[in-house]
Protein backbone atom coordinates (compact mmCIF):
# COMPACT_ATOMS: atom_id res chain seq x y z
CA UNK A 1 0.00 0.00 0.00
CA UNK A 2 2.84 2.76 0.70
CA UNK A 3 4.69 3.68 -2.27
CA UNK A 4 7.73 5.30 -1.00
CA UNK A 5 9.96 8.13 -3.45
CA UNK A 6 13.11 7.32 -1.28
CA UNK A 7 14.98 10.49 -2.76
CA UNK A 8 12.07 12.75 -2.91
CA UNK A 9 11.17 11.79 1.17
CA UNK A 10 14.52 12.30 1.73
CA UNK A 11 14.69 15.77 -0.10
CA UNK A 12 11.64 16.87 2.34
CA UNK A 13 13.83 15.90 5.58
CA UNK A 14 16.72 17.82 4.83
CA UNK A 15 14.12 20.59 3.32
CA UNK A 16 11.86 20.61 6.87
CA UNK A 17 15.36 20.74 8.82
CA UNK A 18 15.72 23.67 7.95
CA UNK A 19 12.72 24.85 7.70
CA UNK A 20 12.33 23.93 11.35
CA UNK A 21 15.40 25.47 12.34
CA UNK A 22 14.19 28.39 10.93
CA UNK A 23 11.16 28.68 12.58
CA UNK A 24 12.47 28.75 16.20
CA UNK A 25 11.36 31.03 18.65
CA UNK A 26 13.89 33.90 18.81
CA UNK A 27 14.34 35.01 22.57
CA UNK A 28 16.98 37.59 21.94
CA UNK A 29 15.29 41.05 22.84
CA UNK A 30 16.37 43.65 20.61
CA UNK A 31 16.43 47.34 20.60
CA UNK A 32 14.42 48.35 17.70
CA UNK A 33 15.83 51.77 17.16
CA UNK A 34 19.45 51.79 15.96
CA UNK A 35 18.64 51.37 12.21
CA UNK A 36 18.90 54.33 10.01
CA UNK A 37 16.21 54.28 7.01
CA UNK A 38 16.35 55.79 3.54
CA UNK A 39 13.84 58.18 2.56
CA UNK A 40 12.82 55.30 0.30
CA UNK A 41 11.96 53.12 2.80
CA UNK A 42 10.35 54.84 5.16
CA UNK A 43 8.17 55.61 1.85
CA UNK A 44 7.93 52.25 1.41
CA UNK A 45 7.15 51.66 5.20
CA UNK A 46 3.75 54.43 4.95
CA UNK A 47 2.08 52.87 2.11
CA UNK A 48 3.06 48.91 1.56
CA UNK A 49 1.95 47.55 4.70
CA UNK A 50 -1.43 45.90 5.14
CA UNK A 51 -2.27 43.49 8.62
CA UNK A 52 -5.32 41.75 8.83
CA UNK A 53 -7.78 42.90 11.19
CA UNK A 54 -8.42 39.50 12.89
CA UNK A 55 -4.99 39.85 14.34
CA UNK A 56 -5.21 43.94 14.54
CA UNK A 57 -7.98 46.59 15.83
CA UNK A 58 -11.46 47.37 16.15
CA UNK A 59 -11.70 44.21 18.19
CA UNK A 60 -9.88 41.26 19.88
CA UNK A 61 -11.85 38.56 17.01
CA UNK A 62 -9.94 35.22 17.76
CA UNK A 63 -8.44 33.04 15.11
CA UNK A 64 -10.54 30.34 16.34
CA UNK A 65 -14.14 31.90 15.69
CA UNK A 66 -16.00 30.82 13.02
CA UNK A 67 -17.55 28.01 13.52
CA UNK A 68 -18.04 26.83 10.14
CA UNK A 69 -19.97 22.98 8.65
CA UNK A 70 -17.58 20.95 7.55
CA UNK A 71 -18.64 22.13 4.15
CA UNK A 72 -16.93 25.90 5.49
CA UNK A 73 -14.11 24.31 6.75
CA UNK A 74 -11.27 22.37 5.21
CA UNK A 75 -9.96 25.84 3.36
CA UNK A 76 -7.59 28.27 3.10
CA UNK A 77 -6.36 29.95 6.26
CA UNK A 78 -8.67 26.97 7.19
CA UNK A 79 -11.94 27.38 7.50
CA UNK A 80 -12.30 31.05 6.20
CA UNK A 81 -12.99 30.22 2.79
CA UNK A 82 -17.04 31.29 1.92
CA UNK A 83 -18.16 28.16 0.29
CA UNK A 84 -17.76 27.69 -3.32
CA UNK A 85 -19.86 30.15 -5.68
CA UNK A 86 -20.29 32.59 -2.80
CA UNK A 87 -21.68 36.16 -4.08
CA UNK A 88 -19.96 38.45 -1.84
CA UNK A 89 -21.86 42.23 -1.83
CA UNK A 90 -19.32 45.19 -1.46
CA UNK A 91 -20.52 48.40 0.47
CA UNK A 92 -18.41 51.24 0.46
CA UNK A 93 -18.81 53.68 3.14
CA UNK A 94 -17.00 56.51 2.19
CA UNK A 95 -15.16 58.09 -0.98
CA UNK A 96 -15.40 59.30 -4.54
CA UNK A 97 -17.25 57.18 -6.98
CA UNK A 98 -14.07 57.20 -9.04
CA UNK A 99 -12.02 55.79 -5.85
CA UNK A 100 -14.71 53.59 -5.14
CA UNK A 101 -15.08 52.42 -9.48
CA UNK A 102 -11.15 51.57 -9.49
CA UNK A 103 -11.03 50.03 -6.39
CA UNK A 104 -14.31 47.50 -7.12
CA UNK A 105 -13.02 46.98 -10.35
CA UNK A 106 -9.73 45.48 -9.38
CA UNK A 107 -11.35 43.62 -6.44
CA UNK A 108 -13.24 42.32 -8.99
CA UNK A 109 -10.38 40.46 -10.93
CA UNK A 110 -10.67 38.21 -8.03
CA UNK A 111 -13.74 36.38 -9.14
CA UNK A 112 -11.87 35.97 -13.04
CA UNK A 113 -10.01 33.50 -11.44
CA UNK A 114 -11.88 32.39 -8.31
CA UNK A 115 -15.81 30.63 -8.42
CA UNK A 116 -17.10 33.84 -6.78
CA UNK A 117 -19.37 36.95 -7.32
CA UNK A 118 -18.29 39.99 -6.48
CA UNK A 119 -20.97 43.07 -6.48
CA UNK A 120 -21.42 46.28 -5.80
CA UNK A 121 -24.35 47.59 -3.11
CA UNK A 122 -25.45 51.04 -1.86
CA UNK A 123 -28.32 49.92 0.82
CA UNK A 124 -28.61 47.11 2.68
CA UNK A 125 -26.43 44.09 4.21
CA UNK A 126 -23.18 43.53 2.94
CA UNK A 127 -20.71 40.74 3.50
CA UNK A 128 -18.03 43.24 2.74
CA UNK A 129 -18.11 47.10 3.82
CA UNK A 130 -15.03 49.67 3.07
CA UNK A 131 -13.97 52.78 4.28
CA UNK A 132 -11.33 55.34 3.20
CA UNK A 133 -9.28 55.79 5.37
CA UNK A 134 -6.37 56.90 7.46
CA UNK A 135 -5.17 53.79 9.85
CA UNK A 136 -3.58 51.54 7.32
CA UNK A 137 -5.09 48.95 4.63
CA UNK A 138 -6.79 45.85 6.57
CA UNK A 139 -9.21 43.15 6.29
CA UNK A 140 -10.39 40.86 8.16
CA UNK A 141 -10.04 37.21 6.31
CA UNK A 142 -12.49 35.60 4.76
CA UNK A 143 -15.73 34.02 6.52
CA UNK A 144 -14.85 35.98 9.80
CA UNK A 145 -16.56 39.51 7.94
CA UNK A 146 -19.94 37.67 8.69
CA UNK A 147 -19.05 38.35 12.76
CA UNK A 148 -18.80 42.13 11.93
CA UNK A 149 -21.87 44.21 12.34
CA UNK A 150 -23.87 45.45 9.35
CA UNK A 151 -22.64 49.07 10.72
CA UNK A 152 -18.55 48.91 11.09
CA UNK A 153 -16.29 48.72 7.99
CA UNK A 154 -15.14 45.10 7.86
CA UNK A 155 -12.05 46.87 5.40
CA UNK A 156 -10.01 50.37 5.38
CA UNK A 157 -8.15 51.33 2.80
CA UNK A 158 -6.01 54.47 2.90
CA UNK A 159 -6.50 55.68 -0.60
CA UNK A 160 -7.31 58.81 -1.72
CA UNK A 161 -8.36 60.48 -5.18
CA UNK A 162 -4.39 60.90 -5.16
CA UNK A 163 -3.16 57.80 -4.73
CA UNK A 164 -1.29 56.53 -7.56
CA UNK A 165 -3.04 53.49 -9.88
CA UNK A 166 0.09 51.44 -8.61
CA UNK A 167 -0.93 51.61 -4.74
CA UNK A 168 -4.77 51.31 -5.47
CA UNK A 169 -4.06 48.31 -7.55
CA UNK A 170 -2.07 46.59 -4.72
CA UNK A 171 -4.13 48.03 -1.97
CA UNK A 172 -7.08 46.72 -3.62
CA UNK A 173 -6.11 43.12 -4.52
CA UNK A 174 -4.31 42.76 -1.78
CA UNK A 175 -6.74 43.29 0.58
CA UNK A 176 -9.36 41.44 -1.25
CA UNK A 177 -7.60 39.04 -0.93
CA UNK A 178 -7.73 38.57 2.62
CA UNK A 179 -11.62 39.28 2.05
CA UNK A 180 -11.56 36.00 0.14
CA UNK A 181 -9.89 33.77 2.90
CA UNK A 182 -6.02 34.36 1.78
CA UNK A 183 -3.47 35.28 4.13
CA UNK A 184 0.23 36.53 4.14
CA UNK A 185 2.07 34.96 1.29
CA UNK A 186 5.89 35.67 3.48
CA UNK A 187 4.18 33.62 6.09
CA UNK A 188 3.49 30.66 4.17
CA UNK A 189 4.72 27.90 6.12
CA UNK A 190 7.24 27.27 2.99
CA UNK A 191 8.62 30.14 3.67
CA UNK A 192 12.01 30.70 5.10
CA UNK A 193 13.21 33.55 5.23
CA UNK A 194 16.38 34.99 7.13
CA UNK A 195 15.02 38.01 8.72
CA UNK A 196 17.19 40.75 10.11
CA UNK A 197 15.60 40.87 12.97
CA UNK A 198 16.69 43.91 14.50
CA UNK A 199 15.84 45.93 11.66
CA UNK A 200 12.49 44.42 10.74
CA UNK A 201 11.51 45.50 14.29
CA UNK A 202 12.84 49.31 13.91
CA UNK A 203 11.70 49.16 10.28
CA UNK A 204 8.20 48.30 11.17
CA UNK A 205 8.48 50.61 15.02
CA UNK A 206 8.58 53.24 12.17
CA UNK A 207 4.62 53.12 11.65
CA UNK A 208 3.60 51.74 15.89
CA UNK A 209 3.95 48.16 15.26
CA UNK A 210 5.32 46.50 18.73
CA UNK A 211 7.65 43.96 18.42
CA UNK A 212 4.98 41.56 18.83
CA UNK A 213 2.91 42.55 15.94
CA UNK A 214 5.78 42.35 13.91
CA UNK A 215 6.35 38.60 15.07
CA UNK A 216 2.16 37.92 14.40
CA UNK A 217 2.12 39.71 11.14
CA UNK A 218 5.47 39.80 9.49
CA UNK A 219 8.04 36.96 10.96
CA UNK A 220 6.75 33.87 12.23
CA UNK A 221 4.84 31.67 9.67
CA UNK A 222 1.41 30.56 9.99
CA UNK A 223 2.51 27.35 11.18
CA UNK A 224 1.34 23.95 9.55
CA UNK A 225 -1.92 24.02 11.40
CA UNK A 226 -3.74 26.45 10.31
CA UNK A 227 -3.01 26.77 6.75
CA UNK A 228 -3.79 25.39 3.62
CA UNK A 229 -1.36 26.35 1.24
CA UNK A 230 0.96 26.25 -2.35
CA UNK A 231 4.84 26.22 -1.91
CA UNK A 232 6.34 29.87 -1.30
CA UNK A 233 5.37 32.49 -4.02
CA UNK A 234 7.46 35.45 -3.88
CA UNK A 235 5.52 36.99 -6.84
CA UNK A 236 2.14 36.98 -4.86
CA UNK A 237 0.35 39.79 -4.32
CA UNK A 238 -0.23 39.01 -1.08
CA UNK A 239 3.11 38.81 -0.13
CA UNK A 240 4.76 41.91 2.24
CA UNK A 241 7.76 43.49 0.03
CA UNK A 242 10.64 43.09 1.47
CA UNK A 243 13.91 45.36 0.98
CA UNK A 244 17.03 43.27 0.94
CA UNK A 245 17.88 45.61 3.72
CA UNK A 246 16.00 43.61 6.04
CA UNK A 247 17.41 40.01 5.24
CA UNK A 248 20.58 38.34 6.16
CA UNK A 249 21.55 37.18 2.86
CA UNK A 250 19.73 39.75 0.48
CA UNK A 251 17.06 38.24 -0.19
CA UNK A 252 13.88 40.46 -1.37
CA UNK A 253 10.34 40.66 -2.70
CA UNK A 254 9.53 43.37 -4.60
CA UNK A 255 6.14 45.87 -4.65
CA UNK A 256 4.06 42.70 -6.14
CA UNK A 257 0.65 45.25 -7.38
CA UNK A 258 -0.47 42.29 -10.03
CA UNK A 259 -1.99 38.73 -9.36
CA UNK A 260 0.16 36.23 -9.84
CA UNK A 261 0.10 32.92 -11.51
CA UNK A 262 0.13 31.08 -8.51
CA UNK A 263 -2.69 33.43 -6.87
CA UNK A 264 -4.86 33.03 -9.78
CA UNK A 265 -4.32 28.87 -9.89
CA UNK A 266 -4.48 28.36 -5.67
CA UNK A 267 -7.91 30.82 -5.26
CA UNK A 268 -9.55 28.57 -8.23
CA UNK A 269 -8.26 25.59 -6.54
CA UNK A 270 -9.80 26.66 -3.54
CA UNK A 271 -13.09 27.75 -4.77
CA UNK A 272 -13.48 24.91 -7.16
CA UNK A 273 -16.58 22.61 -6.45
CA UNK A 274 -13.54 19.48 -7.26
CA UNK A 275 -12.80 18.71 -3.75
CA UNK A 276 -11.60 15.21 -1.97
CA UNK A 277 -13.13 15.03 1.34
CA UNK A 278 -10.28 13.94 3.98
CA UNK A 279 -10.83 13.02 7.67
CA UNK A 280 -7.48 12.73 10.10
CA UNK A 281 -8.97 9.35 12.11
CA UNK A 282 -4.91 7.54 12.54
CA UNK A 283 -4.85 6.39 16.14
CA UNK A 284 -1.99 9.53 16.94
CA UNK A 285 -2.68 12.96 18.62
CA UNK A 286 -0.48 14.54 16.22
CA UNK A 287 -1.12 16.51 13.18
CA UNK A 288 -1.21 14.82 9.66
CA UNK A 289 -0.01 16.98 6.87
CA UNK A 290 -1.39 16.26 3.41
CA UNK A 291 -0.61 17.31 -0.11
CA UNK A 292 -2.54 16.75 -3.50
CA UNK A 293 -3.00 18.73 -6.10
CA UNK A 294 -0.42 21.14 -5.87
CA UNK A 295 -1.89 22.46 -2.37
CA UNK A 296 -0.66 21.15 1.48
CA UNK A 297 -2.86 20.56 4.29
CA UNK A 298 -2.55 20.20 7.76
CA UNK A 299 -5.32 18.18 9.77
CA UNK A 300 -5.47 18.00 13.10
CA UNK A 301 -6.83 15.23 14.93
CA UNK A 302 -10.32 14.16 14.05
CA UNK A 303 -10.25 17.05 11.32
CA UNK A 304 -12.38 16.34 8.85
CA UNK A 305 -11.34 18.64 5.66
CA UNK A 306 -12.09 19.25 1.81
CA UNK A 307 -9.04 19.36 -0.33
CA UNK A 308 -9.60 20.41 -4.06
CA UNK A 309 -8.86 17.75 -6.62
CA UNK A 310 -8.92 16.79 -9.86
CA UNK A 311 -11.67 15.17 -11.93
CA UNK A 312 -9.10 12.19 -12.49
CA UNK A 313 -5.59 11.11 -11.81
CA UNK A 314 -5.58 12.01 -8.41
CA UNK A 315 -2.03 11.77 -6.39
CA UNK A 316 -2.36 12.09 -2.34
CA UNK A 317 0.32 12.22 -0.36
CA UNK A 318 0.42 11.69 3.48
CA UNK A 319 3.22 12.79 5.78
CA UNK A 320 3.90 12.86 9.13
CA UNK A 321 7.09 13.07 11.50
CA UNK A 322 6.85 11.27 14.37
CA UNK A 323 9.11 8.86 13.92
CA UNK A 324 10.77 9.93 10.84
CA UNK A 325 9.31 11.98 8.00
CA UNK A 326 8.23 9.84 4.93
CA UNK A 327 5.53 10.43 2.33
CA UNK A 328 3.16 7.75 1.95
CA UNK A 329 1.25 7.82 -2.07
CA UNK A 330 -2.29 6.83 -2.21
CA UNK A 331 -4.74 7.58 -5.48
CA UNK A 332 -8.14 8.58 -4.40
CA UNK A 333 -11.11 9.10 -6.64
CA UNK A 334 -12.91 12.58 -6.89
CA UNK A 335 -16.25 12.05 -5.37
CA UNK A 336 -14.88 9.65 -2.73
CA UNK A 337 -15.17 10.24 1.05
CA UNK A 338 -11.97 9.25 2.47
CA UNK A 339 -10.29 8.89 6.03
CA UNK A 340 -6.65 8.52 6.91
CA UNK A 341 -6.08 5.56 9.60
CA UNK A 342 -3.37 3.18 11.32
CA UNK A 343 -2.02 0.82 9.36
CA UNK A 344 -0.43 -0.90 12.23
CA UNK A 345 0.87 -0.06 15.92
CA UNK A 346 3.88 1.87 14.05
CA UNK A 347 2.61 5.52 14.21
CA UNK A 348 4.48 6.53 11.14
CA UNK A 349 2.35 3.66 9.24
CA UNK A 350 -0.40 5.99 7.64
CA UNK A 351 -3.11 4.59 5.13
CA UNK A 352 -5.68 6.56 3.09
CA UNK A 353 -9.49 4.17 3.41
CA UNK A 354 -12.61 4.97 2.00
CA UNK A 355 -14.81 6.46 4.61
ZN1 LIG B 1 -2.34 42.04 4.21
Amino acid sequence: MKNFNFIFAMAFVAALTVLFASCKKDMIETSPAEYVFTPEELAEINENFCSTMDEYDFNDHSEEAGNGSVEERGTGAKGKFWPAGQVLRVRFQNGSSTLQNKVFNYAKTWANYANVSIVKVTSGNSEIRVKFGTVGNNSYVGTDNLNIAQSLQTMNLELTDNSSESSIRRASLHEFGHALGLKHEHQNPYASISWDKPKVYAYFAQQGWSQQKVDEQVINTLGWGPAQHTSFDVQSVMAYSIPASLTTNGFSIPWNTELSALDKEFIGKMYSGVRIRVRHAANINGNITIYLNGVTTTLTKNETIYVPAKTTGNTLQIWECPSGCMWSSFYPSYGTKYKIVSASNNANDLKLVQD
